[in-house]
């Protein structure tokens, strides 16, 4: 969820809607409590200024699954895949394996962009997986620095 400062009035509606108790009121505006903010959307209903918008959208393996096959005779021409990319899909390693599994089932290549940070029991999810893509991006930064 994402709370525009420049929009909210501070009525506090939104606090009052949530029964996580997961919004607060500062000087700067609102807090959202993301440890224990459940997405139900009761706060977004009753912002009348527009402040609040949810970004993103839980859907499941097959959902996802639906929109990469639409673009499958593309990867067939061209002869590539699907790139699981950042954020981190390490985070959600578990669906991003399901994910890749359908994929490979139904021919379509898969790739991993990712950092490396998870532990090797989610790492070994993707070890029979031909491409890695390695973003080490405070390395990158360091050099770039002492240059
Ligand atoms: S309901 Fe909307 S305008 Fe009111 S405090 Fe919450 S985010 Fe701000
Ligand atoms: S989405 Fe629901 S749980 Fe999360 S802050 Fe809004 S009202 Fe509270």
């Amino acid at each position: 969820m994402a709370h525009s400062i420049t929009l909210c009035n501070k009525c506090g509606r939104c606090i009052e809607a949530c029964e996580q108790k997961a919004i607060s009121l500062d000087d700067q505006g609102i807090r959202n409590n993301r440890d224990i903010c459940i997405n139900c959307g009761k706060c977004l209903e009753v912002c009348t200024s527009d402040a609040l918008k949810v970004h993103g959208k839980y859907m499941s393996v097959t959902e996802v699954f639906e929109q990469i096959e639409k673009d499958r005779s593309y990867f067939k021409n061209s002869g590539g895949g699907v790139t699981a990319s950042g954020g981190e899909p390490l985070r959600q390693s578990f669906f991003t394996a399901a994910l890749f599994k359908r994929c490979r089932e139904a021919g379509i290549h898969t790739c991993l962009e990712t950092c490396g940070y998870a532990d090797d029991s989610e790492l070994s999810r993707f070890y029979h997986i031909p491409h890695w893509y390695y973003s080490i991006l405070n390395t990158l930064i360091l050099i770039f620095t002492l240059n």
